[in-house]
């Protein structure tokens, strides 16, 4: 008997737990937890305080080999890990996950919850707004453009006195600076804060951003793939007196605050970060910022909430974070750090936190570790590293995913095996941490092939390499993998970062293979400018395809002999990184004619959401 359900209706057969009993399960206080209906809670961040003294638990890195647009699998393997683990082998476990964003939701991939029997549910609930932290983002992003605009328009048609007036208004017949003020005046040498006593320069110097119109890094975003909107002119209505500029939007999940969000360690750290944005540059040269615009702290006031992960939990009742959620083509991929800390106490000395990192282990691992664990302080004990037969046969030279089901051991025995697998699993070990590659099973998998890869795996110098079920049988079918990464973990891990200096070069040539790299005569002049603002130290976060180890999308396996082109350099000062971006990267992704909201619906009468996956 051949039958299929849908991930959504294996979602629906299960009841959740009540989340305050779930809370209550891995030892949250009552206080600790706000609800957020009946399956989902934010959970306060004191928490990292009262369990301070607390060891941290292993920490498990799920990466997988370049996919195919489909995806291989890390979502549900995550879940699918720490099913087994927590439901199966009495450990402690959670899983750390980002939000997915509805570009994907709508557009080509689906939604992100896992799938199978490897599921986060409810799973509409987790794909569609959640706790409203990606709209906060919005909201956030848009202030801080909408402040720029109407800055230049104000400066543009006003006195240094009639801006002073306004800027530094009268308080019960004082004229006050506002703490945030008090920073700016600060910034630029002056060390008054009573404001009459500003001479006329510094009124000035105060009063005028003088933004660059042409040197506004900023942008708008929408959390939707909306391609016609990448540029747009604003401005033309007569109100705004001639302020006309072009401008974009970028998706939602692109934006600084969110990879601020994922970055911060406390409410003061995201604070301090979402002051120091950059978003553009005054006409003498110097970076403008969010602080300068005085939105800083109404940022970080759209975002108070956001900055606390939601609890919610696997088809089997383990506890998961979902928190944060860059793209990690065009961002740096990952789940939050303070989801990642707060887990860690959570499950103690012997736990495991298993956390994600997006697309393949070239882009979402290396800045897992570049990025995420740079700031975070924190070092992972083993990669899991997930590969599908599917996906190495195309490595092998199937052109695209339909014909990656043909049965041709030889092709990707030795094209896909020997190039993709092997390559990522040797970026793994640049970092110093162990490996074991999780081949996640699909029915059309012959043994031969099973058992061909895991041995394969072995000799590219995985640690381990075993074959998982758990799409079809949930953490039971992963119980090989738990034992796996519980081995692996008593193992030592010899972290180390990849670069001090020559990072895009690094980056270039030792985890995509390319012979150099080279630079637009922008990205030249761009790197110049930041060295020059004193950013030369911060990280790398490459945006670049997903879809190979090499800027050109095409080019499957682990293509060598090319040559990296950078188009552009793009700063993210608050989040604290640099940002290249790679052949024709955009930071707005398209629709395809047929996206997946064309399956999307609502039943009036039942309120049921079909059509999601
Ligand atoms: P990734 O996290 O790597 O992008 P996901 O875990 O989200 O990948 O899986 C991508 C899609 O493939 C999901 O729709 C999931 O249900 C499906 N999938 C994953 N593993 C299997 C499997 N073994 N058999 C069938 N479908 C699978």
């Amino acid at each position: 008997c051949v039958f299929w359900v849908s991930d959504i209706e294996i979602s629906r057969a299960q009841t959740p737990k009540p989340v305050d009993q779930l809370a209550e399960e891995i030892g949250l206080l009552p206080e600790e937890l706000e609800a957020y209906g009946r399956n989902k809670a934010k959970v306060q961040l004191s928490l990292l305080d009262r369990l301070h003294s607390q060891p941290d638990g292993n920490y498990v890195l799920v990466a997988g080999i370049t996919p195919t647009p489909l995806g291989e699998g890390k979502s549900t393997v995550t879940i699918g890990l720490v099913q087994a683990l927590s439901a199966h082998l009495k450990l402690n476990s959670f899983a750390c996950l980002r939000q997915p964003s509805q570009g994907p939701t709508f557009g080509v991939k689906g939604g992100a919850a896992g799938g199978g029997y490897a599921q986060v549910i409810p799973m509409e609930e987790f794909n569609l707004h959640l706790t409203g932290d990606i709209h906060a983002i919005t909201a956030a992003n848009n202030l801080v453009a909408a402040a720029i605009d109407a800055r230049m328009l104000h400066e543009a048609t006003q006195s240094d006195k009639a801006l002073f007036n306004r800027l530094v208004p009268t308080v019960n017949g004082v004229r006050t600076f506002s703490p945030i003020q008090i920073s700016r005046l600060r910034r630029l040498g002056i060390s008054k804060t009573e404001p009459t006593s500003l001479t006329p320069q510094e009124v000035s110097a105060f009063v005028r951003l003088d933004l660059d119109p042409s040197k506004i890094t900023w942008q708008r975003v929408l959390d939707t793939n909306d391609r016609f909107l990448r540029k747009i002119t604003v401005g033309q209505a007569s109100t705004e007196k001639g302020q006309i500029r072009e401008t974009g939007f970028d998706i939602a999940v692109a934006s600084e605050i969110m990879a601020i969000l994922a970055l911060s360690d406390s409410l003061k750290d995201m604070k301090d970060r979402l002051a120091h944005m950059v978003v553009g540059t005054s006409r003498s040269g110097g970076p403008v910022t969010a602080e300068d615009l005085g939105v800083s702290g109404a940022v970080a006031v759209l975002m108070k909430d956001a900055i606390k992960p939601t609890l919610m939990q696997t088809l089997e009742g383990t506890p998961v974070f979902v928190h944060a959620g860059p793209f990690a083509n065009i961002a740096h991929g990952n789940s939050s750090v303070l989801a990642d800390k707060l887990a860690l106490k959570l499950v103690g000395r012997d736990g495991f936190v298993v956390t994600e990192a997006g697309f393949g282990a070239d882009i979402g691992m290396e800045k897992f570790f570049n990025i995420k664990c740079r700031a975070s302080g924190l070092r992972p004990n083993v990669v899991v590293l997930v590969a599908t037969v599917r996906a190495l046969k195309m490595h092998g030279g199937g052109p695209n995913v339909s014909l990656a089901h043909q049965k041709n051991i030889v092709l990707f025995y030795l094209c896909g095996c020997h190039s993709n697998l092997k390559k990522q699993i040797q970026i793994a070990h640049l970092f110093g941490v162990p490996v074991v590659v999780a081949l996640n099973v699909f029915k059309t998998d012959t043994r031969a092939e099973i058992d061909l890869v895991c041995q394969i795996a072995k000799t590219c110098g995985a640690s381990d390499a075993v074959p998982c079920h758990h799409w079809s049988q949930g953490g039971r079918g992963c119980l090989e993998l738990a034992q796996a990464v519980k081995e692996a973990t008593r193992r030592p891990s010899n972290f180390q970062f990849l670069y001090p200096t020559e990072k895009i070069r690094t980056i270039a040539q030792k985890v995509y293979g390319a012979n150099d790299m080279e630079l637009s005569p922008e990205a030249k002049s761009k790197i110049d400018y930041y060295n020059q603002q004193g950013y030369g130290s911060l990280p790398i976060c490459m945006a670049k395809t997903h879809l190979s180890l090499s800027h050109m999308a095409d080019k499957k396996g682990a293509p060598t002999g090319f040559i990296l082109p950078i188009r552009d350099i793009r700063a993210s000062v608050g989040a604290g990184f640099i940002y290249p971006l790679v052949g024709t990267m955009s930071t707005m992704p398209g629709l395809p004619t047929r996206p997946c909201f064309y399956d999307i619906d609502l039943d009036p009468d039942t309120e049921e959401i079909t059509g999601l996956f």
